[in-house]
């Protein structure tokens, strides 16, 4: 096992194995001082401990970046979430984990989603993200996320000259892209590309966003949008525009296609969709960025808003007021220190959970 230890963990992992229906799992704590952690459950079978590691780090900032009185874990089920029996390894694993239920709510991640959560919360197991019937706060019905980047969009763009007839490049359309490609088109932005999985779309005078969403719904491809040119992955991500959304996957830009990149900020909805080295250069381009655990917080916030049994006005709110004061915060600790956006970040995540660690 590949992990490393440090001052702020990981705690302790939790490896799950049930011979009778061969569940296979694990749960990483990686830092609890702030309150009981929050994170997803990832069902794949590809999924390893050190991935799983990762991402629980990346909670454990996350969530004290975002204030939130919860410490960082996450856990995998190494499984085809397409199998039959998905019901019950989901059951399995949520009366395995119950002995660290002080410790750990489970949330949807990749291959589970709200119905896995009640069926951990019916084990007798609390978890995160649930079904609206039951309490939950629907955050992709909400946009949570995609509120979240907005948030973030308006304050990055009070650091630079431009508010009018911005134009938008959106990777991934999905639920992230997909909310945030609206919102940013409700303030008056226009969407001019996208791309899904199947390949991309641009159209210079913008897209109209209720016929591609038809399109999308009725063929499970932004491509067939008529009025458009195709355009392949690599290509959409070196338009000109004034903002990119990355709303896909990790390693969207690198060290191979920074130097082509020519948008004005970027809004990561995606998890590490640029490594931190790749967004130095970008930054010294005089790129506008923010890391992925700043902007997209917006459905942990959410999780956190249901599990204290507040509202949608209340997770809206909170998501407003948090990463708007974040993104300032960034802001002014790079520029003061002359540092990455995401070092600024790091730095102040850092700094919550270690003087949280001091009363455990
Ligand atoms: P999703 O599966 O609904 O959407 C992902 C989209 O990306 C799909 O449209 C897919 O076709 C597209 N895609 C895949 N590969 C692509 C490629 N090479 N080029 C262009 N598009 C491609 O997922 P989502 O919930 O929207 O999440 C998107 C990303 O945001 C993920 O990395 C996720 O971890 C992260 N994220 C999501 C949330 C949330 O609230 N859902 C919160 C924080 C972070």
């Amino acid at each position: 096992m590949n992990i490393t230890y440090d001052e702020l963990g990981p705690s302790y992992i939790l490896n799950v194995y049930n011979p009778k229906n061969n569940l296979r799992a694990f749960v990483v704590v990686d830092n609890i001082a702030r309150g009981v952690a929050i994170g997803g459950t990832r069902m794949a079978s590809d999924v390893t401990v050190e991935e799983v590691f990762g991402l629980a780090r990346a909670m454990t900032l996350k969530n004290a970046m975002a204030d939130l009185k919860h410490g960082g874990a996450k856990s995998g089920i190494v499984a085809d979430p397409r199998i039959g029996n998905k019901e019950e390894l989901i059951r399995t694993f949520a009366r395995a984990i119950k002995c660290i239920n002080d410790h750990y709510l489970p949330g949807p991640d990749m291959g589970t989603d709200e119905t896995c959560m009640a069926w951990i919360k019916s084990e007798g197991t609390e978890s995160v993200g649930l079904p609206k019937e039951i309490g939950g706060l629907p955050l992709d019905e909400m946009g949570s996320t995609a509120y979240g980047l907005i948030c973030a969009y308006m304050i990055m763009s009070e650091y630079r000259s431009y508010i009018d007839h911005d134009t938008v490049v959106i990777q991934g359309y999905g639920n992230v892209g997909r909310k945030t490609a609206e919102m940013l088109s409700e303030q008056g932005l226009k969407i001019i590309a996208v791309a899904d999985s199947t390949g991309g779309i641009y159209k210079k005078d913008g897209l109209d966003l209720d016929e591609l969403n038809e399109v999308k719904d009725k063929h499970g491809t932004v491509t067939k949008y008529p009025y458009s040119v195709p355009i392949k992955h690599d290509k959409l991500l070196t338009i000109e525009c004034d903002v990119l959304v990355l709303a896909a996957r990790p390693n969207a830009i690198t060290m191979h296609n920074v130097a082509d990149v020519k948008a004005k900020m970027i809004l990561q909805g995606a998890n590490l969709p640029i490594a931190p080295e790749v967004e130095a250069v970008l930054e010294e381009k005089g790129l506008l960025n923010m890391p992925d655990f700043v902007a997209n917080a917006g459905g942990v916030i959410t999780a956190a808003v249901e599990y204290a049994g507040g509202s949608e006005d209340d997770a809206y709110r909170k998501i407003r007021k948090t990463i708007k004061n974040n993104v300032i915060e960034v802001m002014n600790r790079s520029t003061s220190e002359n540092i990455t956006t995401r070092k600024a970040a790091m730095k102040i995540a850092k700094e919550k959970v270690i003087s949280a660690m001091k009363y455990v």
